[in-house]
């Protein structure tokens, strides 16, 4: 289509029509590894988020996040179960579950940065 301003009966306003070869609905792994390859192969890729960052479940809320919990987890289990029969003393381990979801969500960031990068990346 080309480049045009359009009002339909239903007030819905678009501007600036482009073009692309592929439009892939979705920046999770499944949507922009398969944007990234399009673009590999030289078509002119969209990647469409209704979200503002990129990455989907698996990195907003799904993998990413609960991994980084987890690993927290072990850590603190490790303090409290198993370091005596290393010779680790530790005394009044206690949970700050602030800085336990701080690291998560500069972890959730980081990958999602890494993201972004990888978008703009010609
Ligand atoms: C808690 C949790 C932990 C998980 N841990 C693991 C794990 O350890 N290992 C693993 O392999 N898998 C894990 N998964 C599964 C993994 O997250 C999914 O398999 C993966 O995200 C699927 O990728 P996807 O691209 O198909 O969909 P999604 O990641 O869900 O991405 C779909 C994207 O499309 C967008 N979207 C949808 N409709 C529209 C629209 N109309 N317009 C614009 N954007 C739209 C959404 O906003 C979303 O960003 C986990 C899932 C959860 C919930």
């Amino acid at each position: 289509m080309p480049d045009s301003n359009l009002v339909t009966g239903n007030s819905y306003l678009v501007t600036n029509i482009m073009e692309y070869d592929v439009v892939v609905i979705g920046s999770g792994p499944g949507g922009y590894v398969a944007a990234i390859r399009c673009a590999q192969l030289g078509m002119k890729t969209a990647l469409i988020e209704k979200y503002s960052t990129l990455g989907g479940t698996c990195l907003n809320v799904g993998c990413i996040p609960s991994k980084a919990l987890l690993d927290s987890s072990e850590h603190y289990y490790n303090a409290t179960h198993t370091f005596k029969e290393h010779g680790i003393d530790v005394k009044d381990v206690k949970v700050n579950l602030k800085q336990m979801i701080d690291r998560k969500a500069g972890v959730v960031k980081q990958t999602c940065d890494g993201i972004n990068y990888l978008m703009k990346k010609k």
